[in-house]
């Protein structure tokens, strides 16, 4: 891994992480950082453009606001939050970088991220995708009978959408339906040989929600919302993310 030295610069005192100790619970503990390294070494980012969690923290400590926001690094975290649980001070560092994001004005954030985001907006399904009800209505459907004929110790299969009053409400990728359709598959097997009443729904079915990835609150509680909704409106008790 490369090794990317720390450049001191501008001005000491940080707006970033004070803001950021604001939010978060006794500060989120984040002046206690032991240097130990036990973030970067179980991150999943680490060495992506030079990513190392635990300089990250040690740039936001020290003020460096505008290295942060030049820095491709906030963009670089999963979000998976390992960091954290491994930490001996319980250090949030995925809130720091959800907060390091937000420096960079909404339409100058990541393109890729910015359009998933926009796309999944754009109808009820929060398809990232842009599938829409009846594409997605029509690829369970169509799959599904193409495995009960093809596997008869799976022909009584079931993967229902919009059943009213089922008990598990699922959530499903979008790159499955629209790319990999077959990869829905195993868990209809698991959800059928467990005897699950499941549903999908045609609204709020697409699992993915990269307004969160954007740092967009208003959107990401859109996102949230409308999925709430789909479940509520069907009745289920349990809403099943697979996110
Ligand atoms: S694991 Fe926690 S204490 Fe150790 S370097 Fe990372 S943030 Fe600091
Ligand atoms: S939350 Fe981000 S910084 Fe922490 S381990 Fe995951 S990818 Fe790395």
């Amino acid at each position: 891994m490369a090794e990317q030295a720390i450049k001191l610069g501008g001005k000491k005192q940080s707006t970033f992480i004070d803001k950021v100790k604001e939010l978060l619970p006794e500060g989120g503990n984040l002046n206690l950082c032991l240097t130990c390294g036990a973030c970067s070494s179980g991150c999943p980012a680490t060495g992506l453009d030079g990513m190392d969690a635990r300089k990250f923290l040690r740039m936001a400590a020290l003020g460096m606001d505008e290295e942060i926001k030049k820095s491709k690094w906030p963009w670089m975290c999963s979000m998976c939050t390992r960091c954290m649980y491994v930490c001996p001070m319980k250090i949030n560092i995925p809130q720091l970088v959800y907060n390091a994001r937000k420096l960079t004005p909404r339409e100058e954030r990541p393109k890729g991220i910015l359009g998933s985001c926009d796309m999944a907006l754009r109808n009820d399904t929060c398809s990232a995708m842009g599938a829409t009800e009846e594409d997605f209505q029509f690829v369970v459907e169509d799959v599904l009978e193409e495995y009960r004929e093809s596997q008869p110790e799976f022909s009584e299969m079931k993967a229902q959408v919009n059943k009213q009053g089922a008990h598990y409400f699922l959530n499903q990728n979008s790159r499955e339906p629209v790319t990999e359709p077959d990869e829905m598959v195993p868990l209809w097997k698991i959800m059928h040989l467990a005897g699950a009443d499941w549903t999908y729904g045609t609204k709020g079915w697409a699992a993915e929600n990269y307004c969160m990835f954007l740092a967009d609150d208003e959107n990401w509680k859109h996102i949230v919302e409308t999925k709430v909704k789909a479940v509520e409106d069907l009745g289920c008790k349990v809403w099943l993310n697979t996110e």
